[in-house]
């Protein structure tokens, strides 16, 4: 394949079909070489993309039988200049190169489209294989960037208010198309990490719930990391998460990452309404675990977001609650601001049954939490005019749950409806 510098295609997709109801897992996808130097084998190339330092390291020094070093070499090609035909790596000698050629690939996940919105924000739906398709979306602010980057295609956990929840799931994304994604961006910005810098943060808050595909995603972050990589610090790479407890305690133990916890609500109630995975682990066992997660790290803190729908979780009682939260968590670590409130107001799409908040009911809310002494923000929404704004991203997901089809059926009886009415 060729992935060109205007982002155009000319790319035959060299995934296999996925069959309906057929997963194609992270472990199926991997397709390591265990064959060495020399050695007849018709194992499949390894994609590059798949690897982080060790492994790629390993995977010189064991399949290719070359120094540790070169692995670096490579790495610099493809996450610095965004080269990915070992032809075009001048510095690599050329029995090198053809034993690249022979047992290794690049392979870059496929822009199908892109959308670039009036406020600057930017969005991509980029091909996963031929069925499924996926999000990620940059958004540009005075001094910084942020690209937010997607983990599975759709979602298992089904959250009440959200857009992707709503396409049902299909299946992991490897780590190949998690840094991917983060390659075809930086890309197109011409970003150079420690010299042009355009791409400086990534929030995992796209499609998914990264806590669930937990190995693809701690590895492509350690690519985000590396200064062989992306060269972001811990602090300016975020995952975002409904409340895997028991996944938080595991990232706290390998990665230094900042987390990002959708809240929504403060009462076991509501939340289990709004994020059924509450029933699982309710919110004294989710802030137990953030506890120990940001105890872990001195000085660190956890944003909590909330998104704010009218008349559902909006409401005076609704900011005390979560004030009162916030402060207990803060005490229990504490730590002063240990605990951030992001804001987000809903951003509706089609056949939803919430509604943005008022514009003063919103204020109110911060209001009440800041007269709590707990540090609030309220995220300005962004991309609105191309479906970019959190919560609506939606890509293409052959739906292996029935989700999709309980969802458009609930949009026609809705649109049935409407017209008698
Ligand atoms: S909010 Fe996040 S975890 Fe919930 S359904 Fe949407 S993508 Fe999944």
């Amino acid at each position: 394949m060729t992935a060109n510098r205007d982002n155009t295609i000319d790319i035959q997709l060299t995934a296999s079909p996925v069959a309906e109801g057929q997963a194609v897992t992270g472990a199926a996808a991997d397709t390591t070489s265990q064959a060495l130097p020399g050695a007849a084998s018709a194992a499949p190339r390894k994609n590059i993309f798949d690897l982080d330092r060790t492994q790629l390291e390993d995977f010189f020094e064991g399949v290719l039988g070359e120094k540790r070093y070169r692995a670096h070499q490579v790495m610099k090609w493809i996450h610095h200049r965004y080269v990915t035909d070992f032809d075009e790596m001048t510095d690599l000698g050329k029995a090198l190169r053809a034993k690249l050629h022979e047992h290794a690939e690049v392979r870059a996940p496929i822009v199908l489209t892109e959308k670039p919105s009036v406020d600057g924000t930017h969005k991509w739906l980029i091909g996963m294989d031929p069925k499924n398709a996926i999000e990620a979306v940059f958004i540009p602010e005075k001094g910084r960037g942020t690209l937010c980057v997607s983990s599975q295609v759709g979602c298992a956990l089904n959250c009440s208010f959200c857009s992707t929840g709503t396409q049902g799931f299909n299946r992991n994304l490897t780590t190949a198309e998690i840094i991917g994604q983060v390659w075809v961006v930086a890309r197109h910005l011409g970003n150079m990490p420690h010299q042009r810098r355009r791409l400086t943060n990534v929030v995992m808050m796209g499609m998914g719930e990264p806590l669930m595909n937990f190995d693809n995603v701690v590895r492509a972050m350690s690519i985000m990391r590396d200064d062989l990589g992306y060269g972001l610090a811990n602090k300016r790479v975020t995952l975002s998460t409904a409340g895997m407890v028991p996944m938080i305690d595991k990232l706290g133990e390998l990665s230094d990452v900042s987390l990002a916890v959708s809240l929504h609500a403060a009462n076991d109630e509501l939340r289990t309404e709004l994020v059924p995975l509450n029933k699982k682990y309710p919110i004294a066992q989710l802030m137990a675990a953030c506890e120990r997660y940001v105890m872990r790290k001195p000085r660190s803190s956890i944003t909590f977001e909330y998104t704010l729908m009218r008349g559902v979780n909006d409401q005076p009682e609704h900011a005390r609650q979560l004030a009162r939260l916030m402060k207990q968590f803060d005490n229990a670590t504490q730590m002063k601001d240990a605990a951030k409130v992001n804001l987000i107001p809903f951003n509706p799409f089609p056949g939803t049954r919430y509604e943005r908040s008022d514009e003063d009911d919103i204020r109110a809310f911060q209001q009440l939490l800041q007269q709590a002494r707990v540090l609030t923000t309220v995220r300005r929404t962004r991309g609105d005019d191309i479906d970019a704004a959190c919560g609506q991203l939606k890509g293409q997901v052959m739906d292996r749950t029935r989700r999709q089809a309980t969802f458009r059926k609930m949009l026609a009886e809705q649109e049935a409806g409407d017209a008698s009415a």
